[in-house]
């Protein structure tokens, strides 16, 4: 093997080794408005407890969007648990805070309640540190923190003819944006380096994730870049996307993916925002400049929370009247900033 993941293993906690080790039916849940590392991670903790001989159900909220079809094994995720299982486990892979598991937790309490749980997660903003629960803020992916952890309880990342090293690899590829985001580190390119060793196809799921769309998407990209605006003298740049869009376009919120990544390349904004209208209610995604303003100050304001870069909230507001709120906590933020020095600004000479 060309990189040696032993030694970087040990750092899974104990009580999550024995806790998913010892389980014999496990119940792996996602978090709602699901992506490629929430499923990854899913179907890696259930690829890892059926290599040790126990069962595992994959369950994600919403139904699992066109874009993650070609993950093996993706067909496995249902919206509820099966209430005749026997679950020993819950296993909550990649979600921020409880809540995010989203309306399934509420169809089914008892279960929920009663469960022993594993949290693991790699956002920051996470309160959970209890027994069995694994945040590492310093992991790229939840994908690469559950890859530890196969390789913790000896489960060889190529098991199942490379399906476990793919998924695992789709979630590094879209929390990195294929290595591409400053949270790849020397360890997400290890831990990616064995996932390739062991059958995971790079390219390919980085094209699927990033660079494959129907043509529907592109032209509701088009749409909403074409109405793009910029607030603080150009420190904030955003969007928005109406529901009109959807039926003009024929396409569904999943579509939205990688738009507010077209709305980050903005040279001279320090924030991006795509408002999308959700009903009653608006959604937020945000990114920010390396070394900036903290996207979680701003999506904390509404609620919300995610990474240091990238982070969400919804509003219980429509985008007329929450689109003003948001800009205007921006612009603290961005002020803020341009008041201490150089800060935001990307620094590299030859
Ligand atoms: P995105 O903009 O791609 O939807 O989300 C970016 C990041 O923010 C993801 O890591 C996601 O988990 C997090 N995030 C998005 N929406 C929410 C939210 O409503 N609440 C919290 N806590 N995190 C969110
Ligand atoms: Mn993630």
């Amino acid at each position: 093997m060309t990189v040696d993941l032993l030694e970087l293993a040990r750092a899974v906690p104990d009580e999550v080794v024995e806790q998913i080790g010892s389980s014999r039916h496990v119940l792996a849940v996602s978090h709602e408005h699901p992506d490629a590392d929430t499923l990854g991670a899913v179907l890696g903790v259930a690829a890892i407890v059926e290599h040790l001989g126990g069962r595992a159900a994959a369950v994600c909220t919403d139904p699992v969007p066109e874009l993650y079809a070609f993950l093996p094994g993706i067909e496995r995720f249902r919206t509820d648990p099966d209430p005749a299982a026997p679950y020993d486990l819950l296993v909550v892979c990649d979600c921020g805070a409880l809540d995010r598991v989203g309306e399934v937790a509420a169809r089914h309490p008892v279960l929920f309640e009663r469960l022993p749980r594993v949290v693991i997660d790699h956002h920051a903003s996470n309160q959970a540190g209890g027994t069995g629960e694994w945040i590492d803020p310093a992991s790229a992916a939840t994908c690469e923190m559950v890859a530890l952890l196969a390789v913790r309880l000896g489960v060889p990342l190529e098991a199942d003819e490379g399906s476990l090293a793919t998924v695992l690899m789709a979630g590094i590829v879209m929390d990195t944006a294929t290595f591409g985001h400053p949270n790849a580190t020397p360890r997400t390119l290890g831990v990616a380096a064995a996932l390739v060793e062991a059958g995971a196809p790079l390219s390919d799921i980085s094209r699927r994730l990033y660079r494959t769309k129907p043509d529907a998407q592109l032209r509701l990209f088009g749409r909403v870049l074409d109405r793009l605006g910029t607030a603080s003298g150009g420190r904030v740049i955003y969007s928005t996307l109406l529901e009109a869009d959807h039926e003009a376009t024929g396409t569904n919120p999943a579509h939205s993916e990688g738009l507010i990544d077209l709305l980050a390349q903005s040279e001279t904004a320090d924030i991006a925002i795509l408002f999308k209208e959700n009903g009653p209610t608006t959604r937020i995604s945000v990114r920010t400049k390396a070394g900036g303003v903290d996207a979680t100050e701003l999506t904390g304001t509404f609620g919300g929370g995610g990474h240091p870069r990238a982070a969400g909230a919804t509003i219980g507001a429509p985008v007329e009247s929450a689109r003003p709120r948001v800009l205007a906590r921006a612009d603290e933020l961005v002020t803020r900033l341009a008041a201490q020095s150089g800060a935001g600004q990307l620094d590299i000479r030859p």
